[in-house]
């Protein structure tokens, strides 16, 4: 039996990277998909039997809640995220609130929406993207967006405190550096792509990156009834980094 037949899933951010990964694993492992993003573009090239795209906009509540009323999801992934770089005197009050709002809020936004359901139906699992980069570790120029993923590990323990008796399970993960589209432009951004691809890969101690996938199979573990007795924990995935 594939680990979530009958299960239907929403996925924020499915467009590339981790989220498009997990949308493809969760679907392979049987699970009714409704993959967003809000590039409809990138979503476009999704291509599987059991995904349907659907353009979200994670930080906008009334788009969300079309989302959900369409998914109905057994299963959520909040993976939309992005990543500022730099210190605290680097990030303006802008960066803070953007960050926070995308990386943190859009799963308070989306959880929201979607919990209901999920308690009228007895049950559901909630995975959340987190970082090591979070309360984790603390990693060089990733000040407001460390302090956003350490966030959503406190809200993942809140919503699986609240909600541990009535069927809801809520973790978070909390990948190392992942070859992601949007970590190609990072590293580009920094202008010597190949010293800085050096430095990311000469701090995860397997010597190299994750791929996507890698973290798929977690995310795909804790959506799935394997992990039944699981919740409320921040998983780190990360080629050894937090050793
Ligand atoms: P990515 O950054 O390459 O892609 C992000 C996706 O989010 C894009 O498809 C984009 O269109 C979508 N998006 C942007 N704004 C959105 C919005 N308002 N609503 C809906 N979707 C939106 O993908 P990635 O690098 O795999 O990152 C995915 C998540 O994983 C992020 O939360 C990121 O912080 C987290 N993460 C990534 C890494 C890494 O090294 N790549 C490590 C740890 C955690």
């Amino acid at each position: 039996k594939q680990r979530l037949e009958g299960k239907r899933a929403l996925v924020t951010a499915a467009a590339q990277g981790i989220g498009r990964a997990a949308a493809l694993a969760m679907a392979d492992e049987g699970a009714q998909v409704f993959a967003s993003d809000v590039n409809a573009d990138a979503l476009a090239t999704l291509d599987h039997p059991r995904i349907e795209t659907l353009v979200l906009d994670a930080l906008s509540a009334g788009s969300i809640a079309d989302g959900v009323a369409k998914a109905q999801p057994d299963i959520l992934f909040n993976c939309a995220g992005f990543v500022h770089n730099g210190s605290v005197l680097e990030a303006t009050e802008e960066d803070w609130d953007f960050a926070f709002d995308l990386n943190t809020k859009a799963m308070f936004r989306t959880i929201r929406a979607a919990l209901p359901g999920m308690l009228e139906r007895g049950g559901g699992a909630i995975v959340n993207m987190s970082s090591l980069a979070s309360s984790l570790k603390g990693v060089p120029n990733r000040c407001v967006y460390g302090a956003s993923k350490a966030a959503v590990i406190g809200l993942t323990k809140s919503v699986a405190a609240d909600y541990v008796t009535q069927g809801i399970r809520c973790n978070a993960v909390c990948p190392g550096t992942v070859e992601s589209p949007s970590l190609h432009e990072r590293l580009r951004a920094t202008g010597d792509y190949e010293a800085a691809m050096q430095a990311f890969v000469a701090r995860q101690p397997m010597g190299r990156l994750a791929q996507p996938q890698e973290i798929a199979a977690l995310v795909v573990y804790l959506a799935s009834d394997d992990a039944a007795f699981v919740t409320g924990q921040a998983y780190a995935i990360d080629g050894g980094w937090s050793i």
